[in-house]
């Protein structure tokens, strides 16, 4: 038997939405929608797959590692400096790399619960300490209890804001006076996987703010709205230094040619970016609003899902809303769906009516 580090058991791993054919095949049953993972229910921008599918030669070759042309456009598009950009395969790889690199035995990481399982499992694969803060009564970060719970062993800090898997969203204000009441030595992710498709004033990105700081990183993603989640591409903006010390444990060549065609392709595109923000803001507010009349209390979103807690056991409705070919996300107490096309989620909505009515 091979030998694996001790705490091997210890690492949550990381559970998938489950894949469309693989609930149709053992339910046998035509019609599936996946509202689970947070996915852009529409395809790519068309001038998207075209440069992908014109991007193919080449790739015999490996990637540029350190994706030039892209780290470009993504700084020209937010107004920040080239350095201050770090690429990786998803947000996912930026925030483990993260966490790789500030962690390590005898520190500790504070973060939200619940928020992005991937905290827990970068903090393990560091081996550091979690220390969770419950989140809000209404859902979203208590950032005066996760300022008081930074301890001197602490060296990260998530903030995941609008949070996953609730949709509940800090002020701009209130992030800032947050960041600022950090030590300097605690490195302060804002993950802003969502922050597209925020509709709130209040609401703002700190990714050009997070220069004015030594220790913080703002993580983004192509995954979302921008509908590229099969691509892995996502990136951080921070002070160069920082940027520039974290990607340290990054792997070479993760991120793909055409992962890199793709994302610089999709920033050429805010018209469409807008419009899918429209398009959710309205798909949001039919499944909020259809839920409160089912009797249900989601939680206010700015994100694309919606997030739940019914007074069932949310495990059993998720399993009924399976057999009626809905796939939705059962995170601790509650249920989380992802807006989906209007077709989806009059489906969905349709679902819950007809588990209302039989008790299930
Ligand atoms: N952050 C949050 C809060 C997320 O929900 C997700 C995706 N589920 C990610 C980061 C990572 O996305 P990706 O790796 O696809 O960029």
């Amino acid at each position: 038997m091979p030998t694996f580090r001790s705490d091997i058991a210890s690492i949550p791993r990381y559970v998938p939405g489950r894949p469309i054919d693989e609930v149709a095949r053992e339910l046998g049953i035509a019609s599936i929608d996946k509202l689970a993972s947070n996915e852009c229910p529409v395809e790519p921008f068309p001038e998207v797959l075209a440069a992908i599918a014109a991007g193919g030669a080449g790739l015999n070759r490996y990637p540029d590692s350190a994706g030039y042309e892209l780290t470009r456009a993504i700084a020209e598009h937010h107004g920040v400096p080239p350095e201050a950009v770090w690429i990786g395969a998803g947000s996912s790889e930026i925030l483990r790399c993260t966490a790789l690199s500030v962690g390590g035995p005898g520190t500790s990481a504070v973060f939200a619960h619940p928020s992005f399982v991937m905290y827990t499992i970068g903090t393990k694969l560091s081996h550091a300490e979690a220390i969770t803060v419950p989140l809000d009564t209404d859902f979203a970060h208590d950032l005066d209890a996760m300022a008081d719970a930074i301890r001197p062993d602490t060296t990260l800090v998530y903030v995941c804001n609008p949070n996953n898997p609730t949709g509940g969203i800090r002020s701009g204000v209130d992030v800032r006076r947050f960041v600022e009441s950090v030590p300097e030595r605690v490195t302060v992710i804002i993950d802003e996987a969502y922050a597209e498709y925020v509709t709130d004033a209040n609401y703002a990105s700190f990714l050009d703010a997070s220069l004015q700081f030594p220790n913080v990183l703002v993580a983004r993603t192509f995954s979302k709205i921008y509908g590229l989640a099969g691509l892995r591409i996502g990136f951080g903006v921070g002070d160069p230094s920082l940027v520039g010390t974290l990607r340290t444990s990054q792997a070479p060549f993760t991120v793909g040619s055409l992962a890199q065609v793709g994302a610089l392709e999709a920033l050429r595109h805010p018209a469409r970016l807008a419009e899918r923000r429209d398009d959710n803001h309205i798909g949001r507010r039919f499944l909020a609003e259809g839920l409160g009349h089912l009797g249900y209390r989601p939680a206010s979103s700015e994100a694309n899902f919606v997030y739940f807690e019914p007074d069932v056991d949310p495990v059993e409705l998720a399993d009924a809303l399976l057999h009626r070919g809905e796939i939705v996300r059962v995170l601790g107490k509650g249920i989380r769906v992802t807006v989906g096309t209007d077709d989806e989620n009059h489906r969905f909505l349709e679902a819950m009516r007809a588990i209302g009515t039989t008790d299930a």
